[in-house]
Parts: structure tokens; sequence; C-alpha cells
């Protein structure tokens, strides 16, 4: 239906190495055409949702072991991470996760290994890319271990959209990074949303960028949800300002 949500996590839990209770119960929705921040401090679980999400838990030793996940409606907790790309689901790892030893072109190219739809489709993307980061263009003859932080965390995220993907799990953009250019990365972010009509569901650290750019906003603790609510909402609320905002 047209107004179903894209994705819902449903009390989850996840357990790493069959013993370590990391989420204890987490529900959250992301719905078509918006921008959802996950926050919450060091160790909450922002990344082990993300990673259940896209079934990258497996991978170390981590297992969900209660609630579901779905996807328009449909389960797919069980799915190959490589089938949810196809999807249209794609993740985008913290600390950027480029082929240091590929160039940037070559990079972005490695995100259209799943596609079909033949070589012009994948250059207009390519292309498309490159409006959003013009940045990338200068550099894609450069080895991508050589560029620096920001271009690489443009580089990592525009692999993803070489998938097609209709939303993006986004780990920690800001992570870093100086502030200008965390305003840069998110800015191109926002665009990508209201343009390309991508939806993303980002964890954050920094709670004050992410809540200016984002829609809605769930905030972990130790595996919980502890609140939620629209970005402008959370942004005024006391507690939100104390404990994640830093002012008071
Ligand atoms: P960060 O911003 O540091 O990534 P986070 O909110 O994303 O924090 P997670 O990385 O999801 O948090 O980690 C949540 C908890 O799970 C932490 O206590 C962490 O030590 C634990 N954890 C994460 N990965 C594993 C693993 N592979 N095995 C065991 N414990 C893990």
């Amino acid at each position: 239906a047209q107004d179903a949500p894209l994705l819902e996590v449903n009390n989850i839990e996840v357990i790493y190495n069959s013993v370590i209770l990391v989420l204890k119960g987490v529900s959250l929705t992301v719905s078509k055409g918006g921008i959802t921040a996950l926050l919450g401090g060091n160790g909450a679980g922002k990344t082990t949702t993300l990673k259940a999400i896209s079934n990258l838990v497996h991978s170390e030793r981590g297992e969900v072991t209660k609630g579901s996940i779905l996807y328009h409606g449909e389960r797919v907790q069980d799915l190959a991470p490589s089938e949810l790309v196809k999807r249209g689901v794609v993740q985008v790892m913290e600390g950027r996760h480029c082929f240091e030893h590929l160039t940037v072109e070559e990079n972005l190219m490695t995100g259209a290994y799943t596609r079909r739809d033949g070589r012009g489709a994948v250059e207009a993307d390519l292309d498309m890319v490159y409006t959003y980061f013009p940045r990338l263009k200068e550099r894609r003859k450069s080895q991508a271990g050589y560029t620096s932080g920001g271009e690489q965390q443009m580089c990592a995220i525009g692999r993803a959209l070489m998938s097609r993907p209709e939303t993006i799990l986004l780990d920690e953009p800001s992570m870093g990074l100086a502030p200008q250019l965390v305003e840069e990365i998110f800015g191109i972010v926002r665009s990508l949303n209201e343009e390309q009509g991508v939806s993303f569901l980002l964890a954050e650290q920094n709670t004050n960028v992410a809540l200016r750019y984002a829609h809605r906003g769930y905030i972990l603790e130790a595996g919980r949800v502890v609140m939620e609510g629209a970005a402008a909402d959370l942004r005024e609320n006391p507690d939100v300002k104390e404990f994640y905002l830093g002012v008071s």
C-alpha cells in the first residue's frame, strides 16, 4: 500500500556469541521518503540495529533471537545481504570502507555489480553521483586510500548509490570529520532524499546535526529505545537538550 511503512523493525533482540544480549527489544519504523535518525551514545546498539536489518550480524557471531524485520511488509531477516541489496536496501558501514587500492571510480563501479540494467543506465548513475559529489569527480582517478576522510565517506555513499537503492542504512557519517564537512555530507543526504527519493536510516552520535536533517528520530540507550518522535519535537525536548544536545 502507498502509505505502508517501508521498513519495520518489531521488538528485535540480538545476542552476540550466544550470551551477550545487546538489543533488548528494539522497534522502529522507517517511512518511505524520510530521513530517520537512530541516536544514542557509544555502545547503545545503533550499529547492531543496522547490521541486524541488513543481516550482517551473522558474520560477527550475532543472531536476531526475537522479533521481526519487515521491508515492504515482507520478512527479510533470513535473506542474504546481497538479496537485500537487490530489494533496494544497502548499508554504508561505519568507517567508510572504500577499497583502498582501487581508484575512486572503480570503487563506485563496484556498487553496481548486482545490476542487470546495462551499461548506459550505470553510466547515467555515475554521472548522477558526480553531480552530487563533484569532489569525487575531481578525484576519480585517485587511489581511494590516498583521498581524505571526507572524500572516502563520500565515496562510500556514492558506491551505495550505484546500486540504485530505495533505502540507505548509513552508519555514523559524521565520524572523524570536521564540522564543515559534516554539514556538507548531511546537506547532500538531504538533497538525495528530496531529489532522488532515497530514504535513509542513519545512525549518529552527533545528535545535534542528525536532528537538524532528519524528519524522525529514535534514541537508543543500552539496547532499548528510550525516546522517539518527530525530529523537531526531539530538538525541543528538555531531556534531549540536557543529555544529548549539551544545553539545558
Ligand atoms: P558505536 O557508535 O560505538 O558503534 P553503537 O551504538 O553502534 O556504538 P554497537 O556497536 O551496536 O553500538 O554495540 C552495542 C554493544 O554490543 C556494545 O556493548 C558492544 O560492545 C557490543 N558488541 C558489538 N559488536 C559485538 C560483537 N561482535 N561481539 C560482542 N559484542 C559486541
